[in-house]
């Protein structure tokens, strides 16, 4: 993608922005983006700057869970079950032996690239194979000015942004973590999620199948659940607690996760979390924003003061968006990638359609 020039100093004037923790809709408001940080955001006409009349800016959405080294096999596990797919010896595993590595890096640049037309400004990846995996996620990275929290494993975790685990990997957790973010898959199957928490996790990815003493244990232990609803649809394994995580305070996330069952497209899983657990609508961007932003430690999923300017624009005129009685709702239920106009990343526009 060609990368548009940077501007240290931005001012966007005339926009629609949804601000702050609570996505406070302020419907004629000025940005300053100075550094790649958001140094103001308030209401009212400023002289002088990029007018977004016909936008809506909302933070960057964050895809808690990705594993986008699979992009090459798309619809490969159609109708299988999770460890007939994935599992240790999973179709996926004899998949990657006989694809080339050519071919894995352009179907993960496909995949960076339209989470980023998309609207999503970083992910999380579980990436397999050590360094070689990194190498070719990191390729394709070159390519796509997305952010990514990289969470390999097979190698030493100083190397990576954290570890991505499955409970037979557990081995691999370091004594001394680095600082490091350790993310374990648990609770596709039950019994899983007690394994993960004698582990002490970070970040427990799926959390499907939870007691209520595990989830009380969770949330003691402040440990970030990333939910990947519409993978575990398609892998028959269930609906995790959403509702239940929240109500004990659990940092509650969303993941796309595998890229060969279910595509990087964070608004069909905010749609289909909040309306088949009748979730607030600004509860599933919460946790696709300012939720994520925690659980990865990153200073960005809300615009205001002080944060990182990681900020998407919407064409709020679109003939899908228009006529709202509720705009949050409705970007949350019936955005498109096709509505995201702009994508700043850092301070820069990476994305800058018309
Ligand atoms: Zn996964």
């Amino acid at each position: 993608m060609p990368l548009i020039p940077y501007i240290a100093h931005t001012v966007i004037i005339n926009t629609s922005v949804l601000a702050g923790e609570e996505f406070n809709l302020l419907e004629e408001a000025h940005l300053v983006v100075e550094d790649g940080m958001i140094r103001e955001v308030n209401e009212g006409y400023e002289a002088g700057g990029i007018d977004l009349q016909d936008y809506l800016a909302i933070p960057g959405l964050i895809n808690g869970h990705t594993h986008v080294g699979d992009s090459f096999a798309k619809e490969a596990a159609l109708g299988l079950s999770v460890d007939d797919a994935v599992g240790k010896n999973g179709l996926k595993w004899q998949l990657y032996k006989e694809s080339r590595r050519e071919s894995r890096v352009k179907a993960i640049r496909d995949s960076l690239e339209y989470m980023l037309l998309s609207g999503v400004t970083c992910f999380a990846d579980f990436r397999e194979f050590g360094w070689e995996g990194i190498e070719e996620l990191e390729e394709a990275l070159d390519d796509v000015p997305l952010k990514a929290v990289i969470l390999g494993r097979d190698l030493p975790i100083e190397d990576v942004d954290g570890l991505g685990l499955n409970l037979h990997q557990v081995d691999q957790i370091p004594e001394n973590r680095e600082g490091r973010i350790i993310a374990l898959h648990a609770g596709e199957d039950c019994e899983e999620v007690p394994k993960a928490l004698g582990y002490d996790p970070d970040v427990i990815v799926h959390c499907t199948h939870a007691t209520d003493e595990d989830l009380e244990e969770i949330a003691r232990k402040r440990i970030s659940v990333i939910v990947c609803p519409r993978a575990n649809a398609a892998l028959g394994v269930g609906f995790p607690r959403v509702d239940d995580m929240l109500d004990l305070g659990i940092n509650v996330c969303i993941g796309t996760d595998n890229v060969m069952t279910n595509s990087p497209n964070m608004w069909r899983e905010m749609e289909f979390l909040s309306k088949a657990c009748r979730l607030p609508p600004a509860k599933a961007l919460m946790m696709s924003t300012l939720n994520a932003a925690k659980a990865f430690r990153l200073d960005s999923g809300c615009i205001k003061e002080g944060c990182r300017a990681d900020i998407v624009f919407l064409d709020k005129n679109a003939i899908n968006l228009r006529d709202s009685r509720n705009p949050l709702a409705t970007i949350v239920y019936r955005c498109e990638p096709e509505n995201v106009r702009k994508v700043l990343i850092d301070g820069r526009f990476v994305v800058d359609g018309g």
